[in-house]
């Protein structure tokens, strides 16, 4: 902590007295010292008012120093509090005030207390959060491939989905890939995952995404596209992976792909993400039995027909209901 007193008598005595409570205390002289040079982690603040000095004016400039962010700020004023003095102080950026009066003394070395305990508190917060977004941003990524992993794939989907601007999802498989691995190993087809990865990603235009929907699936969710568009960007990975060697790492001569298309349409929406999704996988699959290596678009979302009876209530929902 620091202990800010232009007079040295009062600067002597409030380091004692936290030295005397085991904390360690660096003394500042001059309010300039602390601006000129902040220190880094730095928990707490204790600021002594001086009696004709500007500590209010110099409390709401600490408080916006980034140096300073996580400390807190203690005004300590060599008489007993006035209401009006701890309301100022509060007020211009002080998260406390507190006397130095000797009636004051045991309440002062109370609330220093409870100043470093609550920034302990902080700090393992912010410990706790920034391992947890570490651990977040790890999960959302496939730790073989470097692309998206499903679950965080699926949330990029709902997005575009919830946005409700026309976008495509491709869905790539891997051609014959249970073969690459039956012939050439699973090294190697891991291998073949990660280049067709790094060429799908290398493909894609900024804001595009690429994920790994599972195996040897791939998920690019293509933003603000016709079905003219996504047809040719879908077109463009086909032959960038097809273009892929692998012959030198010992793998296969040639490695394709197939892709279904599903553009999604605000006019007519798909429901959800396994609607979108399933549509993609539908269309795969056609691109499959048609020999492979190619490039199918889906068939345009169809929202099921509704029933006399439950068409006859939404009209009377309607009516009755304003
Ligand atoms: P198709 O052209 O019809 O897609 O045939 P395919 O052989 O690619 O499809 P299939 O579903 O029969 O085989 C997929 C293979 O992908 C089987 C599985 O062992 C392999 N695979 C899935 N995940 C991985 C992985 O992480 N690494 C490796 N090396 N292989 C994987
Ligand atoms: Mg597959
Ligand atoms: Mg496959």
């Amino acid at each position: 902590m620091l202990v800010v007193a232009e007079q040295a008598g009062p600067r002597q005595e409030l380091l004692q007295l936290c030295m005397g409570e085991g904390y360690q205390a660096t003394p500042v002289a001059t309010p300039e010292m602390l601006l000129a040079h902040p220190k880094t982690n730095v928990d707490l603040i204790l600021m002594v008012q001086e009696p004709h000095g500007r500590s209010l004016d110099l409390c709401g400039e600490v408080r916006t120093m980034e140096a300073f962010r996580s400390a807190s700020i203690m005004l300590i004023a060599p008489t007993p509090p006035e209401p009006e003095q701890a309301a100022a102080a509060l007020l211009a950026g002080a998260d406390d005030y507190c006397s130095f009066d000797q009636r004051f003394r045991c309440e002062l070395r109370a609330r220093i207390r409870v100043h470093l305990r609550n920034k302990r508190m902080r700090d393992a917060i912010e410990r706790l959060r920034g391992e947890r977004n570490n651990l977040r941003s790890r999960a959302a990524v496939d730790s073989l491939t470097g692309a998206l992993a499903r679950r965080a794939l699926f949330e990029c989907v709902e997005k575009a989905l919830n946005a409700g601007q026309p976008f495509a999802v491709l869905f790539a498989d891997i051609d014959h890939f249970k073969k690459v691995n039956d012939t050439f190993g699973h090294a190697v087809g891991d291998l073949a995952l990660q280049r067709v990865a790094e060429t799908l990603s290398k493909e894609r235009r900024q804001g595009d995404v690429c994920g790994r929907y599972g195996g040897e699936e791939f998920v690019l969710v293509v933003s603000h596209v016709s079905a003219h568009e996504a047809q040719r960007v879908a077109e463009r990975h086909r032959r960038a992976v097809a273009g892929l060697r692998l012959a030198a790492q010992g793998g296969p001569e040639r490695i394709t792909i197939s892709i279904g298309v599903a553009v999604f349409d605000p006019a007519s929406p798909d429901p959800n993400v396994a609607a979108l999704l399933s549509r993609a996988d539908a269309a795969l699959y056609r691109a499959k039995n048609a020999g492979r290596d190619c490039v199918l678009m889906a068939e345009p979302y169809v929202a099921p027909e509704e029933d006399a009876g439950e068409s006859a209530m939404r009209q009377w929902l309607r009516e009755n209901t304003r």
